[in-house]
């Protein structure tokens, strides 16, 4: 078994969590049912106490086009897939551009932005428990049915990297605040936007310690330095106790909150 210590502080998107050693996933066989495998923690707010956690190895961390398919695997960061999609003149996944994540992150959130989702060009993926074809999995707004390790992922391509999507990308991004964040921290609910509701029961802007509802985007939960898990998990139970309150309506967490109930 081997370990890393990762400081969570520093490593994860939100700035928030202790130091915990983390176990380097070789082969499927370390594969623990009550340990939680994390990418590069960009949608996770880790807790005081989280479960036992685990990370792909670097060996997972590559691209390659075989058969004319693009092959990726789990553990490849966002920057390099668009890196290698410019470099060979590839397109469709222009809007990884400004979507920070590792290829296992994104398949498993069905990541994306708009109608440009990491869905929509994947044929299939390699798991610990096999291989799966796009249409052997549940799939929806930021939803997989996916519970075990992706290793591995081939997708479709087309011709032609587009460096005007990429702009168009980086220009969508504007309304959103640049301190540290895990991204959307809700789901929308249907018919409605996450951050309208927030800013509607007057939480745009309602800051507890470092963290706040960003005045910029209400639903980008910020972190302006110093914040805490438990600052970040009062306000998110506060929204949704008073979007309940207010709308009747369930704010859903699109962050994962890994603690001690999980
Ligand atoms: C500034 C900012 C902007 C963002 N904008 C967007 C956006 O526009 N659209 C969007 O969809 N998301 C957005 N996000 C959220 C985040 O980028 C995505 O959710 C991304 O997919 C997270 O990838 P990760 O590797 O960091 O996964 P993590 O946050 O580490 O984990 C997320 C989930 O994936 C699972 N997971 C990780 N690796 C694997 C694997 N190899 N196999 C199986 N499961 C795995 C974890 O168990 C967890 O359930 C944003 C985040 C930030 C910080």
């Amino acid at each position: 078994m081997r370990f890393k210590t990762i400081d969570f502080s520093k490593f994860s998107s939100m700035k928030i969590g202790g130091k915990f050693d983390v176990e380097v996933i070789n082969e499927c066989s370390q594969i623990k049912n009550q340990s939680y495998l994390i990418g590069s923690c960009n949608n996770i707010l880790i807790g005081t106490n989280p479960p036992p956690l685990m990370i792909l190895d670097k060996k997972y961390d590559y691209i390659k086009i075989q058969d004319g398919m693009l092959k990726i695997g789990g553990a490849t960061p966002s920057g390099k897939i668009v890196s290698f999609c410019k470099k060979n003149n590839i397109g469709d996944f222009e809007f990884l551009s400004h979507l920070p994540g590792t290829l296992g992150g994104l398949v498993k959130m069905n990541a994306g932005l708009k109608e440009y989702e990491i869905f929509n060009n994947l044929i299939e993926i390699k798991t610990c428990q096999g291989n799966l074809k796009q249409n052997d999995i549940e799939y929806g707004y930021r939803y997989t049915n996916i519970d075990s390790p992706i290793l591995e992922a081939t997708f479709s391509f087309s011709n032609g990297f587009d460096k005007e999507k990429v702009q168009l990308f980086k220009e969508m991004r504007t309304n959103q605040p640049s301190t540290p964040s895990a991204g959307s921290c809700f789901k929308n609910p249907k018919g409605r936007y996450a951050g309208q509701l927030i800013e509607e029961v007057g939480l745009k802007g309602f800051r507890v310690g470092g963290m706040e509802f960003s005045s910029k985007h209400a639903n980008f939960l910020v972190n302006h330095g110093g914040g805490t898990f438990d600052d970040a998990n009062f306000l998110i139970k506060e929204a949704q106790k008073k979007v309940y309150e207010k709308f009747k309506i369930k704010l859903e967490c699109e962050i994962i909150i890994l603690n001690s109930e999980y």
